[in-house]
């Protein structure tokens, strides 16, 4: 389907996923990169888009190409963090926010590191890609925050550590990294004691992520999938909602009143 014809939420998964929200004691959501394109990040995995299009992530994003070729690295991860920095949340960020402060949600799972959900007001975040927050340095464990970050490259255009002088690298997980483990933790012990796993934007293809609304199912939970395109999830998912994730939060949000 050509991306200008959007599909309108189907009302009947909208009521029917905002009468799981108000049923389930313990309602989270997961979510990926498709909840933050409306804010204009692109999916680095959709080709010929921003700032991934000259670029395969594969050749630069990975924890080899940090330490093998530090100012390449820098070269294209600066231009980035700095465009990140700058995003706004959109509303399905903020639909999540206020299902949060309505008791309708425990928490948010995101696999994104650009810090929406928090700015969007999500108290309870769990990054479990880290964020463009911070970066640590990676001799000394000195830590500064992402408005430090700029001050810290020397001239050959590579952040270097104010105590040490050691590489510094973000927060983030790059390819090749294991995920935080206390995140990872958080996220699985929230989404086995779920009886309700929101996933919105997430293709839910990419592991250990991708196991998360197994956890749920496997506790008795129920998985409900937001997102467009397919996902592994969708024969298990009560509700099955594929239009535009602004769209179909904002209506939730609606028929919940
Ligand atoms: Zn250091």
């Amino acid at each position: 389907m050509p991306s200008d014809q959007r599909q309108a939420p189907s009302r009947a998964g909208v009521e029917r996923l905002a009468e799981l929200i108000r049923e389930s004691e313990s309602t989270v959501a997961l979510t990926g990169a498709g909840i933050s394109e409306p804010s204009g990040i692109p999916d680095f995995r959709t080709p010929g888009e921003g700032l991934w299009e000259k670029v395969d992530p594969m050749s630069v994003a990975t924890i080899d190409a940090f330490h093998g070729d530090t100012r390449r690295f820098w070269d294209f991860y600066r231009p980035r963090f700095q465009t990140l920095s700058g995003k706004r949340p959109n509303p399905a960020h903020e639909v999540l926010a206020a299902l949060e402060r309505r008791g309708l949600l425990d928490g948010v799972i995101t696999q994104n590191i650009d810090r929406l959900h928090g700015k969007a007001g999500s108290e309870r975040v769990i990054e479990v890609h880290g964020s463009i927050a911070s970066a640590s340095c990676t001799s000394c464990d000195a830590r500064f925050q992402l408005g430090q970050v700029d001050s810290l490259f020397d001239d050959d255009g590579i952040a270097t550590c104010t105590c040490c002088a050691g590489k510094v690298k973000p927060d983030v997980v790059l390819f090749g990294e294991l995920l935080p483990q206390g995140a990872m933790a958080e996220a699985q012990e929230l989404c086995a004691g779920a009886q309700l796993l929101l996933c919105v934007g997430s293709s839910l293809e990419v592991h250990p992520v991708a196991g998360l609304p197994e956890l749920t199912l496997r506790e008795g939970g129920r998985i409900a999938v937001v997102t467009k395109g397919s996902t592994p999830y969708d024969g298990e998912a009560a509700v099955r909602l594929d239009g535009d994730v602004v769209e179909e939060l904002t209506a939730v949000l609606a028929a919940l009143g």
